[in-house]
């Protein structure tokens, strides 16, 4: 993605979303030591043990400054590539079909996308994620999709979640849940399951808005 593409799609997130640009528990943890920092300079004189908890101190606000950057980077990265699942969920859309859409990401790089076409298939297995899943396998020429990152517009079904643990796919980011049949929090968390010999990094209510407002048009269109 190029930088142009990244800076005129920061205009698009609104305030509210900036605000967890960084994970909140990074942010907590920046705060206490900088305020242990603060305590310690107040200080007219240090001990020697006080100078090198000093130094300690200022070396990890460092560290977790550039975590808070990588956050950054992370999360303009997943804004970016939901906004092209929902790219996918309005090709499902046009079918009239329920819009979910799915990337799959490796490297910073799409290498596969799919849309929900259970209907213009005649099958449950045609819904975004398997289409992704599958297509995604081809090109790597590999079932296992261990280094990716999963975008999908709604949380994913029992069969989706399972399918992403089987691949060990590594990341899978979400855009707005499905209380009534999600398998990534809402029912179950089959994403996340201790007994299962893989458990997969998870954020949700990327765009969250625009996802669950694609699926309510479509609904309302129904009726
Ligand atoms: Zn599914």
């Amino acid at each position: 993605m190029s930088d142009k593409e990244i800076q005129s799609d920061k205009k698009m997130i609104s305030e509210n979303d900036l605000l967890s640009e960084t994970k909140a528990e990074t942010k907590a943890e920046m705060d206490t030591i900088s305020k242990q920092i603060l305590e310690l300079q107040e200080k007219s004189e240090l001990t020697k043990s006080e100078k090198r908890r000093l130094s300690r101190l200022q070396k990890k606000v460092e560290s977790l400054e550039a975590q808070q950057e990588e956050e950054k980077e992370q999360y303009h990265r997943d804004i970016y590539y939901m906004k092209e699942a929902i790219r996918q969920a309005k090709k499902a859309a046009v079918l009239n079909e329920v819009p979910i859409g799915c990337v799959i990401v490796k490297d910073d790089v799409i290498i596969s996308r799919g849309y929900n076409r259970r209907n213009t298939d005649h099958s449950t297995l045609s819904h975004a994620e398997i289409s992704a899943i599958r297509k995604a396998s081809q090109k790597l020429n590999d079932w296992r999709l261990e280094d990716c990152t999963l975008y999908v517009t709604l949380e994913p079904c029992q069969m989706c979640a399972g399918a992403i643990v089987q691949a060990r796919i590594k990341r899978v980011v979400v855009g707005s849940m499905n209380p009534k049949a999600g398998c990534a929090g809402s029912v179950l968390n089959i994403l996340q399951m201790k007994e299962f010999n893989h458990q997969v990094e998870l954020v949700t209510g990327i765009r969250k808005e625009e996802c669950s407002d694609l699926l309510k048009a479509f609904f309302r269109k129904l009726r």
